[in-house]
């Protein structure tokens, strides 16, 4: 008896597009031109045959799948589960693919979970994120990641699920980027602080308004400069 079990968003019309994702699959996944793991299975063992099922099933699993395909983040159900996007991305790989403690890692993840389960109840994923677009770059079925988790933070937003602390310190980094010169002096500062923290080992151990990072893992310690001194730097480097 040959039982499958599947997500329903896994199903293709046609075996060319099987061919396809096969292709796409150990590429993006691996960089394998295929993987070992293939079964192609056309139906129940016929009369005198000696290899194959005599009875198959197929299990056709939603659990909130139609939901999503109703919805505006329904582009990330084209996701074959490759892993280039969460291979590239700088968070995760900095982080770890399990760090938030989900089934799906990576910025698909940060998509399809609160998608799932509910934004209320994940509300960190899509915040998880730098939205420079390497994800969206390398996904070989061009899902518009940066632009489903900024849908998600919308509705975030739109629903008043933010903390009230970090609203205040939107607020309060909001009126600081509004006057230069003390941004600048106080990003210098800060830069300053923090390579201080990081000492001989250059790793923030505990990190200050921050600490949830840091309970499981270290923090690099910046060099000490902003970027504009570094940025400063290199510009006066490239003209003498
Ligand atoms: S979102 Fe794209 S890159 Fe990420 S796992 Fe899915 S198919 Fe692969």
């Amino acid at each position: 008896m040959h039982v499958a079990i599947s997500g329903l968003e896994k199903i293709v019309p046609t075996l060319e597009d099987v061919a396809t994702l096969m292709r796409l699959l150990p590429r993006s996944a691996t960089g394998q031109s295929i993987s070992n793991y293939v079964d192609i299975l056309t139906g129940t063992k016929g009369a005198g045959e000696f290899h194959g099922a005599e009875h198959m099933y197929f299990i056709i699993v939603d659990a909130g799948r139609s939901s999503v395909l109703a919805s505006e983040l329904k582009e990330a159900l084209r996701c074959i589960r490759c892993g280039a996007c969460m291979n590239h991305c700088p968070v995760y790989q900095n982080i770890g693919g399990h760090s938030y403690g989900w089934v799906y890692p990576g910025p698909i993840g940060s998509i399809l979970t609160p998608a799932y389960i509910g934004i209320e109840n994940a509300l960190d994923l899509p915040q998880a994120s730098t939205m420079c677009n390497q994800c969206g770059v390398v996904c070989p079925v061009k899902i518009p990641l940066p632009d489903l988790q900024r849908k998600l933070r919308e509705q975030q937003f739109d629903r008043h699920l933010r903390p009230w602390s970090e609203r205040l310190g939107l607020r309060m980094w909001s009126w600081l980027a509004g006057k230069p010169a003390l941004y600048a002096f106080a990003t210098r500062v800060g830069a300053r602080v923090l390579a201080w923290m990081g000492g001989r080992e250059r790793l923030i151990h505990k990190l200050p308004l921050g600490s949830g990072w840091t309970e499981g893992r270290d923090m690099p310690a910046p060099a000490g400069k902003t970027f504009r001194d570094l940025y400063a730097a290199r510009v006066r480097g490239e003209r003498s």
